[in-house]
């Protein structure tokens, strides 16, 4: 891509033209030309230059109605994800950088001025044109907008890199559920805000059958294989966008339901049996059957400013412990 800085020169005057072409070229920028308001307007959607060099008095649309329309285009602009001339941009809000408006004009009374800083005008000169002087704000305008735009960028990779970070601080790396850090922020999230709902939260915990076995009999690679298609499963039975699975820790599994009564966390429990059916994961040395099987604890309680989600989470283990001692492969329920 073209890095070289574009200009865009708006004058009705040919001569005018010519000579700040010749001028800014041989500085080294890539120069364009319009010749009124409009045409200004249609090259600027089109070119998306560094600075624009605007006349006022022009015929068809004057540089006080262009450079307010202007304005608006970048305005408009912001989430338009189509490039600034010379600098890809990843950010929806590059124009936020807007591109600067110089007014070049035979008019110096000070409320042309005036009217000129209104409509968005960042400076003022007048006829003949102080040449070093142009030169100068030009090139500052420039290295301006350039600095921005690598500030913008780093802004965005850091944002990018911040994201990853939060992802990686509350995600399992094995099974890619959330891990028990972001379960235990969640509770307390889910407690609040059932609490101030007054709805219910549900909780389930889920225990691998025999895991232990299963390690000894096929390995632990087999194994965390059979960890990861635990969580999937649990993850596909998920309904609603505010329940959350996590990993707990080893083979041990929670569910926090926000809203959800004791019935409908039944059947999210039965429909992670039937899922565990489905997967049919052999397992030799269980002694259930030879397949793969799990426990479930269910508690159901409504979160009150006076009491602590500590409750909810002692309910389901004890719960799960139950499952476990009568028989295991099957769901326990345990309320306040
Ligand atoms: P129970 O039916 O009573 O739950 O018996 P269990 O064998 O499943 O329970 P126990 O707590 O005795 O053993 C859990 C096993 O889970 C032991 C441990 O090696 C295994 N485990 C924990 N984390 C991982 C892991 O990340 N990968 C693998 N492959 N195994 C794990
Ligand atoms: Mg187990
Ligand atoms: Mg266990």
């Amino acid at each position: 891509m073209d890095d070289t800085p574009l200009i865009l020169i708006v004058d009705d005057d040919r001569l005018t033209r010519t000579h700040l072409r010749r001028r800014l070229e041989s500085e080294g920028y890539q120069v364009e030309e319009a010749e009124d308001g409009r045409q200004a307007l249609e090259a600027y959607a089109r070119l998306r230059p560094d600075v624009v060099l605007l006349d006022i008095i022009m015929p068809i649309m004057d540089g006080f109605a262009c450079c307010a329309q202007l304005q608006k285009l970048q305005m408009s602009g912001m989430s338009d994800p189509t490039q600034t001339h010379g600098f890809a941009q990843k950010t929806q809000d590059y124009l936020m950088v807007s591109t600067p408006v110089l007014m070049i004009t035979a008019l110096e009374d000070q409320q042309s001025v005036d009217q000129a800083f209104e409509v968005g005008a960042v400076d003022y000169f007048t006829k003949p044109i102080h040449w070093a002087l142009l030169r100068c704000r030009v090139r500052r305008l420039i290295q301006q907008g350039q600095l921005y735009r690598q500030l913008e960028d780093t802004n965005q990779k850091l944002e990018e890199v911040n994201q990853m970070l939060q992802r990686l601080a509350s995600v399992d790396g094995l099974t890619q559920v959330a891990n028990r850090r972001c379960f235990d922020e969640m509770l307390i999230y889910q407690w609040q805000s059932t609490s101030r709902e007054q709805e219910p939260l549900s909780l389930i915990f889920v225990d691998i059958d025999y895991f232990k076995r299963y390690n000894d009999t096929y390995g632990h690679l087999a194994g965390d294989k059979c960890l990861k298609q635990v969580a999937q499963a649990l993850s596909k039975t998920m309904g609603r966008p505010t329940d959350l699975v996590a990993r707990y820790g080893g083979e041990e599994f929670v569910m926090l339901l926000p809203g959800i009564n004791l019935a409908g966390a039944n059947q999210v429990a039965e429909a992670i049996q039937a899922a565990m059916k489905r997967l049919d994961v052999a397992h030799a040395s269980s002694p259930l059957g030879a397949k793969m099987t799990l426990s479930l604890g269910i508690s159901c309680l409504y979160p009150s400013q006076h009491s602590s989600p500590i409750t909810l989470i002692k309910l389901a283990d004890k719960a799960l412990y139950l499952a476990k001692e009568s028989g295991r492969d099957r769901i326990c329920t345990l309320t306040p």
